[in-house]
Parts: structure tokens; sequence; C-alpha cells
């Protein structure tokens, strides 16, 4: 297996480096050079486990691994660390299921990969003869960071540093990253929103003289972001996973095409979906679920991508975002890898026109998805509906797929047995979820209405959040946006 940039610099490179590499030094991602095929029969992986099917499809991925530092990456991450066994739980209710991806540490999907990427990127670096003490630099709107800070904890040679906007937040995101334990963890509020403190970030990144001092000092930075290939190959495993339990389960035959409903926002979690189709994972529709911020649903239907629009603050926010930067990846894939045009495409983007529009050719390879988006009311009627159904807690950015599925099977009348992907847990966004369940407007503190909403429900709150306003508060930093380099040099003492 070998990766190159969807920009096409013509550097074949190891999965290692293109973990440690994180972005290509040409600004494109880090694709395969081609898939590779899943050839084993599933009769034969019924009886796997999650950490069995890890195994299985990291090897395809990451072949210049060995089997026991993958063994050992996937111990590590895909433990009790989890609150459920099967680490990625699939439920039923009423003919849909739902894919669970959110029991581990902090509540939503992030998780899945992030709980491994650490142990792969300090093996990658250990490999490679790296030596220098890694730093992670995040922005975060509030998933990644903490999922960030829980995977890297006192992982040994690394420092991970977060930056977060001091009002952009919610509160139950804040005091997760503030209270945050790990002897290398860092939490940093910054003066300004979210694209302030991604803008810091990407302004650290890019200065040469500050790698220089870092390099002195024996630091280098990788990224935990999604662009990261080795966050989206430990997030092909669950669809993978997905399969082989309905199978298990009886509810599908061997071959038999199922279709999954993805959240999307950065693209990341559904290009995982698509990946695990060219892998031969028998998939129908890789339905993709949009918040008002629909460029992409709007992009899937009319094959204009298009940015000159508003940015809207929705109750989904892990999915209010603009430039979903995974795309690119599957734009190469549907161009038939003409990295020239990717580069043509990304700077019409990236530029004044801030729109790009695909080729005829290249929509009929949009065939495998399907587009469409709801908006915060129909988001929370929908919490409400699926609950009187079948007394069944889903989140916010959960409701926005279970609505986009009931326009999709209105508008196909496709029976093929479907997947929603649930990205969080309804305590996330524990606000929204009882507005809508309880068609009101709660003001209670958010750790009165985490009380209410288990009352209300029965559901069980996760131990991650359970005494989360008691947890001694670990981190006061508090920046301007100007100063994060600042501060960076001062946590790193360099
Ligand atoms: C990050 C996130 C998403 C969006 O996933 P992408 O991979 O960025 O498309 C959806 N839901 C939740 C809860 C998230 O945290």
């Amino acid at each position: 297996m070998k990766y190159k940039s969807t920009r096409g610099n013509d550097e074949y490179i190891t999965s290692a480096e293109a973990i440690l590499q994180g972005l290509s030094k040409d600004r494109g991602l880090f694709v395969p050079v081609e898939f590779p095929v899943i050839d084993i029969d599933f009769s034969e992986m019924v009886s796997m486990d999650y950490k069995d099917v890890a195994f299985y499809i990291l090897k395809k991925f990451l072949d210049d691994f060995s089997d026991e530092e993958l063994k050992d990456a996937i111990e590590k991450a895909y433990d009790d660390k989890f609150e459920a066994k099967e680490i990625a739980p699939l439920v039923e209710r009423e003919g849909v299921y739902f894919l669970e991806l959110y029991h581990g540490k902090t509540l939503a999907f992030k998780d899945m990969a992030l709980s491994i990427l650490p142990h792969l990127l300090t093996k990658a670096a250990k490999k490679l003869g790296e030596d220098k003490k890694i730093v992670i630099l995040a922005a975060t709107s509030g998933d990644t960071g903490k999922a960030a800070l829980e995977g890297f904890a006192n992982v040994k040679d690394t420092e991970v540093i977060v930056f977060y906007p001091a009002n952009g937040v919610s509160e139950i995101q804040r005091r997760q990253m503030i209270t945050q334990d790990g002897n290398n963890t860092h939490v940093v509020a910054i003066k300004g929103n979210f694209d302030d403190a991604q803008r810091g970030v990407k302004e650290i990144f890019n200065d040469d003289k500050f790698a220089k001092r870092m390099a002195d000092s024996d630091y280098v930075f990788s990224s935990a972001n999604s662009i990261n290939i080795g966050r989206l190959v430990p997030q092909v495993v669950y669809y993978v996973y997905t399969y082989i339990e309905l199978l298990k389960r009886g509810e599908i035959k061997a071959g038999e095409r199922i279709n999954f409903v993805v959240p999307t926002g950065n693209f990341g979690n559904i290009l995982a979906g698509y990946y695990a189709k060219r892998m031969g994972l028998p998939i129908n529709k890789l339905i993709c679920a949009s918040n008002e911020n629909n460029v992409l649903s709007d992009f899937l239907n009319t094959g204009i991508y298009d940015i000159n629009r508003d940015f809207i603050l929705t109750k989904s926010p892990s999915m209010d975002i603009l430039i979903s930067s995974n795309l690119e990846r599957l734009l190469y894939e549907i161009s038939d890898q003409d990295e020239e045009l990717i580069r043509t495409m990304m700077s019409q983007l990236e530029n004044e026109e801030k729109k790009y529009n695909i080729k005829e050719s290249m929509k009929k390879n949009l065939s495998d998805f399907y587009g469409g988006f709801a908006n915060d009311d129909e988001t929370l009627i929908t919490i409400k509906k699926v609950y009187d159904a079948s007394n069944y807690v889903i989140d916010t950015h959960t409701a926005v797929a279970y609505k986009v599925y009931e326009q999709y099977k209105e508008e196909t009348n496709d029976e093929s047995k479907t997947v929603i992907v649930s990205t969080a847990s309804p305590y996330k966004f524990t606000k929204s979820v009882l507005d809508g369940l309880m068609d009101k407007n709660y003001e209670e503190n958010e750790f009165e209405m985490i009380k209410l909403l288990s009352k209300l429900t029965g559901l069980h709150i996760p131990e991650p959040i359970k005494d989360l306003d008691k947890k001694p508060i670990l981190h006061h930093i508090e920046c301007e946006k100007q100063e994060m380099k600042a501060v960076v040099a001062d946590i790193l003492n360099i």
C-alpha cells in the first residue's frame, strides 16, 4: 500500500509517513493509491468481534505496520474506555438500525478514531526514526478537542495543545476540556471564535522559523484533524463491523446491499463508508445528511459546491461547517484521480469564486450518494417522534440523519435495510434534546438538565459526564487570539 497527495506531486509514501506528516506539502490530502479489497467471505467473518475486524481492515490499509504494532494499538484503543463492551452497539428500532458510535470517553464518534490515532502516530514516529517529541495542535469547536485530549493524555513522547473559543462551546464541552487530566495535556481558551482558533493554529503550523525553534528543542508538530489518513482508516472498521453484525443476527443475507445514513460535517465519517464500499462492502446508498449549512446536499444534488452563503449556528453544531475538507478525497476518486482538476477546483474554492462545478462524468460517479438536509425545527420534532414511537433517545445530529432518511424513503421507496450512524450521545446536547422531547425551552443549568433528562427517559447517564461539575478545573489559560504562538512557546518552554 502506498499513499499519495490528491494534488499530485508524484511522491509515493507509506502509511506511517502519511500519518506522521498529516497533510501533504502541496496542501493536498493523502489518499491510498488503490483500494485494498475484502478478500475473505463474509460468512467466515461472523466470528469476528470489533477488534478482530479492526485488525483485518487496518492491516489492509496500514501494511507497513507489523501485526504486533497494530494489535498493540487496537488493544490500547478499544478497551474499557468504552462503556459498551461491543464498542459500537447496533440497536434496532422500528425496523431501522442505529449504530451507536458514542460510547467512548467524550460521548461523540470522534473517539472511534482518536482513541487509536495516538498509538498509530507514536508507532509511525518510532518506525521512521523520528525521535523528537510530537506536539499535537488542535483548534476545536468542541468535539475534536476533547477527543484529542483524551486520546493523547499520558501518551509517551507527545504533548497535546487544544485551543477553543472562550464563548463558542457548550458548557458541557468546556467542562470536559478544562477538567482534562494527563501530564501532557494543555487547554487554552482564546478570546475569539472558532475561525480565529483555526487560523492561529494554521499560522503556527506554517511558520518555518517557529518549526526551527521547535526542532532545536526536539519537538515536531503533527495533526489530529480528520485530514489525517490515520483518522480515516479506523472509521472504515465500523462500517464493515456493522455489516457482519447484521449477518450474524440473520437480518441480512451475505451480499445483500444496505444503506448507511451519516450526519455529515467535514465529510470524514461518510468518506470512510465510501472507502468500505470501494473495498467491496455491499452498500447500496450512502445517505449524506446535513443541517441548514447544506452545502453538501446542494453539491450532491447539483454538482455545484458553493460556499457563498451565510454560516448558520444550528442545534447540531458539530456539523456547522461550510468547507468540508474530506470532500477533496471523494473528488479525487470520482474524477478518476485527475490531480490537475483537483488543484483547479480547490483554488477556485479558496480564491474569489468560492465555488466550483463538476463535470457530467463526475456527477455520474456520485450515484453512490444521496444528499438531504433538515433544519432545527425538523430536528427537534424528529427527536420527539422517534422517542414517542420507540422509547429511544437520539441526539440532534442523529436526528438530522433520521429526518433525511425519512425524506429519502419517501422519495425512493427503497426498502433496503438501513443503518443510521449515531454520532453523539443525547447527553452531549442535553438542552436541545430536552427541548425537543418536551417541546419547551429549558433554561436550567446544564448539569440540572442532565439529571432531568435521565429522570424523564430513564436513560443511563454516561460515566464520563456523571460528576463533571464536581471535577477540579485543571486548565486556566486564556489568551488573545494573536498570542497563540507565544502561548505554545511558553507551554513547551522553547
Ligand atoms: C464531527 C461530528 C460530525 C461530523 O462528522 P464529519 O466526519 O466531520 O462529517 C457529526 N456529528 C458529530 C456529533 C460530530 O462530532
